[in-house]
């Protein structure tokens, strides 16, 4: 997914061109859809013209691209998650998640077949040993494996892999002050929301003193409600406490909805339990003298809509 040089070595390869004619033709392609795809989706694209397919292959990590339904590729277990369980809507499963590398690169492997997911429970499949993955379906920076893949240990022997991370995905126990990182974990513990004001024009804090509400550069005004929501996110490895402002809370629920009460506990309990990816800055809680990540954005693992896409895909 990262190292587009190699894929168009790949496609230059199996279709008998030159490298650079495969460039010219990516951009092309690219400009012909005003740049609205990327070099790799575009280069995704030119392959198919060319009656290439990367779906029969064993693929090397960095040229795994988004959105393919047979992804195999060999890789080492350099990270194993703790299973996890979920419920939604009446359902229940388990999902594992691990992190394979090969030389080129390293990606997570999100696990849904329980199947699979027993080889990892009873330590048939362990860290660093080499899995062989087919069928997988690559999502983002990730492959799904469902019950259509392939996933078992591999006698291939491995030597050095790409350990060091790709993308700023870290877990919890990880993370360090300063960083800007991005986390996928369970939210296990939600706050109360609590609301401070701020000037309409600037959105700035306003001071309150006898005769109401100032902006130190609007003067007086009629304040607007913002909301923070903090809560706990447990990826596996620790916990961290997350800090939600309106920009990241208005992606979830209307921020004026946390001031009724009914609609904040309804909000509460449908997000207990969920999947969250956060991304945002590490920062030290000087009051609890702890670590939290401050978010600059939040989006759900929608476990639902994930099986319903692999299920379709069989
Ligand atoms: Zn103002």
């Amino acid at each position: 997914m990262q190292n587009y040089d190699l894929l168009i070595e790949r496609v230059a390869k199996s279709a008998g061109l030159d490298k650079e004619e495969v460039e010219r033709r990516v951009e092309a392609k690219k400009a012909k859809l005003s740049g609205l795809i990327s070099k790799e989706g575009a280069a995704q694209i030119i392959a198919a013209e060319l009656g290439i397919s990367f779906e029969d292959q064993e693929l090397k990590i960095s040229e795994l691209m988004p959105g393919m339904r047979k992804a195999n590729v060999v890789g080492k277990v350099i990270n194993l998650f703790p299973v996890r369980e979920f419920e939604k809507n009446g359902r229940s499963g388990k999902v594992a998640n691990i992190i394979i590398a090969d030389d080129t690169g390293n990606t997570r492997v999100v696990l849904w077949d329980t199947n699979h997911i027993s080889l990892i429970e009873d330590g048939t499949i362990k860290q660093d040993d080499v899995v062989e993955i087919r069928n997988g379906a690559t999502r983002d920076n990730e492959i799904h494996l469902s019950g259509f893949s392939e996933f078992k240990k591999s006698d291939k022997v491995m030597g050095e892999v790409q350990t060091e991370k790709m993308t700023s995905e870290k877990t919890v126990e990880e993370i360090q002050q300063g960083q800007s990182v991005k986390i996928r974990g369970t939210i296990v513990q939600i706050f109360q929301p609590r609301f401070y004001s701020v000037c309409p024009e600037c959105n700035k804090k306003v001071a309150q003193d006898a005769e109401g509400f100032s902006c130190n550069e609007h003067g007086k005004v009629q304040p607007k409600d913002r909301a923070i929501l903090n809560f706990v996110l447990d990826d596996g490895t620790e916990t961290v406490r997350v800090v939600m402002f309106s920009d990241q809370i208005n992606l979830l629920i209307p921020e004026e909805d946390l001031k009724d009460p009914e609609k904040a506990i309804a909000f509460r309990d449908d997000l207990l339990g969920t999947e969250l990816y956060v991304s945002g800055n590490v920062k030290r809680n000087q009051f609890f003298n702890n670590l939290e990540i401050v978010a600059s954005g939040v989006e759900k693992v929608d476990v639902e809509k994930l099986i319903v896409e692999l299920e379709a895909k069989g």
